[in-house]
């Protein structure tokens, strides 16, 4: 067998072009543009029944090799689609592992720590994907270090902590964490697992369209999608463009974007001041790979819209009446969702992507 990581996927700056080897010490192009992935994935068989539920189900289209995947599988697997009265259903990301969506590309790039040998591994997080990153560091047996913002959620940094992570709070702006991150991550050995820099993690997210392509029997017209650093939202494009691209759906949906008012820069609109947000995991001023988010908007013809505070609390209260308890940011998807739609229309999706005791009073 050989050695499929080195010889057939590589890093391609998103930027300037220039192609990278994966390897621990290369976190973003010379140039400072965010990296890619250079890989050409095969087809599913024309079937995948007989096969596990988890993310290696999908194992032709994500650019890491299957043992290092079931290395690090934690019980990702199919999230339920529930209807929601209409044509309008949600994805329950939520009941996920750690409680969040964030396991599914943790569990990829768990994968790849252990394809480079990392000695340990540092991710800096405002939540749910340094709790994700610490599970997975848990089940595959490497130190983690989570490096947070001292304005962070504490139930979230306690869940990371549960985990067996080192937690590090960094006082100031969230680029702070980031910056001790990255030179922690300097050190030999150290593997940056950041769901932001490290296009490996949108491998894994991409298995969502994967999922809701065989729950529904195809591609829905709309999805709707909580965006900080559209971790989940250009994963599911990725997906949902391997599955065009392969003959197996009829289309990509329309992508949509929600943001909460006043922290939205795919809207222009960043007039938090210093307002503490209420959905924080989409709390992004400056997301590193908002070029692609735009451009997955403009060619699936979606958009971005905007919520406040008040409707993100109706929707989140309204969800847990409905017997699905998640935080803010997932109760801001649903509020900038469609609503309503009546029966027999085209099909959308909603993902509540994190889990409401990730957020206990929270609101
Ligand atoms: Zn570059």
């Amino acid at each position: 067998m050989g050695d499929s990581l080195s010889d057939n996927v590589r890093y391609r700056c998103s930027s300037c072009g220039v192609e990278y080897e994966v390897a621990l010490d290369r976190i973003c192009c010379d140039c400072n543009g965010v990296l890619d992935i250079v890989f050409s994935p095969s087809a599913f068989p024309s079937s995948l029944s007989g096969r596990g539920v988890g993310l290696s189900r999908y194992r032709e289209a994500i650019a890491i090799d299957i043992h290092r995947l079931d290395d690090a599988y934690l019980g990702s697997a199919r999230t339920p689609i529930l209807p929601m009265g209409g044509s309008v259903f949600v994805k329950c990301d939520y009941i996920m592992p750690s409680g969040s969506f964030k396991d599914r590309g943790a569990q990829v790039l768990a994968a790849l720590s252990l394809r480079l040998g990392a000695k340990r591994v540092v991710v800096d997080s405002s939540g749910n994907a340094g709790a994700a990153m610490a599970a997975h560091c848990a089940r595959i047996g490497v130190p983690c270090i989570v490096v947070a913002p001292a304005s962070a959620p504490a139930q979230k940094l306690h869940q990371s902590r549960a985990y067996g992570a080192e937690v590090k709070t960094v006082e100031g702006a969230r680029s702070a964490a980031t910056e001790l991150a990255l030179s922690l991550a300097s050190e030999q050995g150290t593997f940056y697992a950041s769901h932001v820099e490290n296009p490996f993690f949108l491998e894994g997210t991409q298995t969502w369209a994967f999922e809701v392509w065989e729950q529904l029997g195809d591609a829905p017209a709309e999805v709707v999608i909580a965006v900080g650093n559209g971790s989940l939202f250009l994963g599911a494009y990725r997906g949902f463009r391997y599955l065009f691209e392969h003959g197996l759906t009829s289309r990509i949906p329309k992508m949509v974007a929600v943001q909460a008012k006043g922290w939205s820069p795919l809207t222009g609109d960043l007039t938090h001041g210093d307002a503490k947000p209420l959905a924080d995991g989409i709390a992004i001023s400056a997301p590193r790979r908002i070029l692609q988010i735009l451009k997955a908007i403009e060619e699936t013809g979606g958009e971005a819209r905007t919520v406040d505070n008040d409707a993100i609390r109706r929707s989140t209260t309204q969800l847990a009446r409905h017997g699905l308890w998640v935080e803010p940011t997932s109760g801001a998807a649903w509020a900038g969702g469609p609503g309503h739609r009546p029966e027999g229309g085209e099909p959308i999706v909603v993902s509540l992507g994190g889990a409401g005791f990730k957020a206990t009073g929270g609101s």
